[in-house]
């Protein structure tokens, strides 16, 4: 794997509103977020999608989890709610090939989360 925008992201060589970062892990801000709060949280380690997962990366996907679950009490939003996606190939909607899981929050979030369009598909 060659590296993603996430990778220039992680090495700071393009800009992003981090907001948070350990040995392994780093969440920023989604530059076209979809609710008042979306947060993106990868792994250091470049994994291009779930299905590229290894056994070892278990407990790191994981972690991503607890990172969410941290940043929803610190920001605020625990209490209220929020969803976290992680979507896996093109026709889930993935367009960066570096995992990652999303963290919404801040509004009402419509379940199914499909469109009818997509339902008649
Ligand atoms: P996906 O479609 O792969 O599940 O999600 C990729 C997400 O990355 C999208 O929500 C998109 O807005 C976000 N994104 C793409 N490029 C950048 C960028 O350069 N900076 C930030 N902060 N987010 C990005």
């Amino acid at each position: 794997m060659s590296g993603t925008i996430f990778t220039k992201i992680m090495n700071r060589e393009i800009p992003a509103d981090i907001v948070h970062e350990d040995d392994v892990s780093l969440a920023f801000r989604d530059i076209n977020p979809q609710a008042p709060v979306h947060l993106l949280i990868i792994p250091k380690k470049e994994i291009a999608t779930i299905n590229d997962m290894e056994e070892g990366d278990r407990e790191l996907v994981g972690h991503l989890y607890w990172v969410a679950a941290k940043l929803a009490k610190e920001m605020g939003f625990a209490d209220e709610g929020y969803r976290t996606v992680m979507n896996c190939g093109e026709s889930a909607g993935q367009s960066v090939f570096h995992i990652h899981l999303h963290v919404l929050a801040g509004k009402p979030l419509g379940w199914p989360p499909y469109t009818d369009k997509m339902k008649q598909a």
